[in-house]
């Protein structure tokens, strides 16, 4: 079973490796972690072992999922191995998830596979149309195509329910399943326990004529929800609970998405989903650890069902790995949709979320998630990540591209008392700087100065600490691309708040100007000016919660939650930012990096979105 309410267990920090090699992301486009070498994990050993050994180099692929006949009237199956993402369409997909998706994709891709891409339907309640859609939007936008083309529809359990179907009766007539009538509370006392072998039930004894007779039955609607299962017939003593007789499938009366109210049967999830994986030729199943202790009936099935000819051979085999776990944040559907419903956030994808459509609204790039899940590994042991690990990945990957802009988050007007005289009045004198410091061919960004720019109100002390080398009245600093400037005084309200820094310019220090660094100053401040500088909404995110793990040990996380996760400012920004896209990602200097809200972002209103802060101010 999962430890994600462990509190004890380790929380692992990784922080950016020094790198022999250019990193992974260092170019554009999202192939490019699949260039630099891999670290091996136990999966690529398996694959690599299977490759050489040949394990599936005799298959045969029928174009599309089947049965064993199908598969064998096929050519030989151009994926070397087939992995698959399987999502319950009733949720969004959350950071757990992605972590998934770039290891089954990322499998597929480098081993000359293919990566199918399956609803996981066959719960007839809870799926809906708007999740099919927002999934497979996520996976395209992490940078993956499913079902080997850029075209191809994805796959749905629902659509193997005749197999599944047919599967089960051949299970019966073999003698290998039978109609349990024992009501839902017999079977549960009757299947004993760790230290208690189960107790064979009565009707485990009927012959396969009858059983068939019986599940007919079921499938034609003769008997009531719940009044009977079909279960598998395994070892009700054995060790393995699961082994003991488990139900495989269940009368329920439901319209399903797909199939409608064609069934009033359905199959169980631990039947279906091996099934799901061989209809498909998968050869690799890969899933999270507490699924462990469902191998053994994984294997049995895909024995009965290989034996019998119902599938082709060698059968897919599951392999467990540790999901993963976040720190600050929660990684449930079921407790995101509380979020979302108790209107603790502003939707799914609010960028507090940890959602795919919440991390891409906070400014996070398919780049930053694969760098993400490729720098955390693949272990069979449960761990927490720490989130500054993921804030770590963000920051790489957008410090290489991301163009440089001036902002000011907490305004206060600095005027230059001299400047009518040195400048002229009403003059405005033209600065620019590079849009990248180590990308000169990206280009340059200009804007002006003038007597009045706008300064943040940390950036100025009227009595400074210790150590503070920005404004205060006697010192100089430099305001940045721009001229050095000598701090006189200050003005206050009635409570005492500055409301005006005053300044002088100091002539010819202008940036780029010859002798312009003749004059040595500790400080150097960002700014733009009253005159051309933009108002812009500025969204500053925090982390969602207070507590590390704020579901731990089945707390109410929503008394973890930080009540200042969010806080909006309007801030004046330089003049460049004018022609920002929605989802563009900007370097706001000295302060961190931001994007152009996905959503609400217009030229009219510009809204700006805090990714991350430039240092890793948390937890130090
Ligand atoms: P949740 O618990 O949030 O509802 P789930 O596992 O029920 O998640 P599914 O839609 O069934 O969600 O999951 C699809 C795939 O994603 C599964 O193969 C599952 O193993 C994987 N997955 C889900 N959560 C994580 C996680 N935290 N880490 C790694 N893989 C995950
Ligand atoms: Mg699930």
């Amino acid at each position: 079973m999962v430890l994600q309410g462990n509190a004890q267990s380790k929380i692992i920090r990784m922080s950016t490796p020094t790198p022999a090699t250019p990193p992974a992301h260092a170019t554009k486009g999202t192939t490019a972690a699949s260039e630099a070498v891999k670290p091996s994990n136990f999966l690529r050993q398996i694959i690599e072992h299977d490759l050489a050994a040949g394990t599936y180099a005799q298959r045969q692929w029928g174009g599309s999922p089947g049965d064993a006949a199908h598969h064998a009237a096929g050519q030989p199956d151009p994926a070397k191995i087939r992995t698959r993402f399987p999502p319950e369409p009733n949720g969004y997909l959350h950071i757990g998830h992605a972590k998934s998706i770039c290891l089954n994709f990322g499998l597929a891709r480098d081993y000359g596979g293919v990566c199918h891409l399956r609803f996981d339907d066959t719960n007839p309640e809870k799926e809906e149309l708007e999740y099919v859609n927002t999934i497979m939007n996520s996976v395209r936008w992490l940078g993956f195509e499913w079902n080997g083309s850029a075209t191809a529809p994805p796959y749905q359990a629902s659509d193997y329910f005749d197999f599944m179907y047919r599967a089960a009766e051949y299970l019966i007539e073999a003698g290998h399943a039978y109609v349990d009538e024992q009501t839902v509370e017999q079977i549960r006392i009757n299947r004993g326990d760790f230290g208690k072998p189960g107790v064979n039930s009565p009707f485990r004894a009927r012959t396969p004529a009858q059983n068939l007779a019986r599940f007919r039955e079921m499938r034609d609607g003769r008997h009531e929800d719940g009044a009977m299962v079909l279960r598998a017939k395994i070892d009700m003593a054995s060790p393995n609970i699961n082994l003991r007789d488990p139900a495989i499938y269940r009368i329920r009366r439901a319209t399903h998405h797909n199939t409608g109210d064609k069934w009033c049967i359905y199959p169980m999830y631990t039947f279906a989903h091996p099934i799901e994986d061989a209809l498909e030729n998968i050869t690799h199943s890969i899933c999270t650890l507490e699924f462990e202790d469902q191998r053994p009936f994984y294997d049995w099935l895909m024995e009965r069902l290989t034996e019998g000819g119902l599938l082709s051979a060698p059968p897919p085999k599951q392999y467990e790995f540790a999901r993963l776990n976040l720190t600050y944040v929660v990684t449930s559907k079921r407790k995101l949709a509380q979020l979302v419903y108790d209107h603790k956030v502003k939707g799914w994808d609010d960028p507090r979320m940890p959602t795919i459509v919440g991390l891409r609204r906070r400014g996070y790039t398919p780049e930053a998630i694969q760098l993400f899940t490729e720098r955390i590994g693949v272990t069979k042991s449960d761990s927490w990540i720490d989130y500054s690990t993921l804030e770590g990945c963000l920051r790489e990957t957008l410090d290489v591209c991301a163009p440089r802009a001036m902002a000011v988050l907490d305004p206060v007007k600095l005027v230059l008392t001299n400047w009518d005289a040195v400048m002229g009045a009403g003059t405005l004198d033209d600065c620019s700087a590079p849009l990248h410091p180590h990308h000169p061919e990206l280009g340059k960004r200009s804007f002006k100065i003038g007597k009045e720019v706008w300064i943040d109100r940390t950036d100025f002390e009227e009595t400074p600490p210790k150590g503070f080398f920005r404004l205060f009245p006697g010192n100089q600093v430099r305001l940045k691309y721009g001229h050095v400037i000598e701090c006189t005084s200050c003005s206050k309200d009635l409570e005492g708040r500055v409301t005006e820094v005053h300044a002088t310019l100091v002539p010819d220090t202008k940036s780029g100007s010859p002798g312009s660094d003749a004059v040595k100053v500790k400080g150097v401040i960002t700014w733009v000016a009253v005159a051309d500088g933009l108002t812009v909404e500025v969204r500053l995110y925090d982390r969602l919660f207070l507590e590390a793990q704020p579901d731990a040990g089945g707390k109410d996380f929503i008394e973890a939650l930080n009540p200042n996760s969010l806080r909006v400012v309007t801030a004046f920004v330089e003049p460049s930012l004018a022609s920002a896209r929605a989802d563009q990602k900007f370097q706001f200097e000295r302060h961190g990096y931001f994007v152009a809200d996905g959503v609400d972002h217009t030229k009219v209103k510009p809204v700006f979105n805090l990714a991350v802060g430039l240092k890793d101010s948390w937890g130090r």
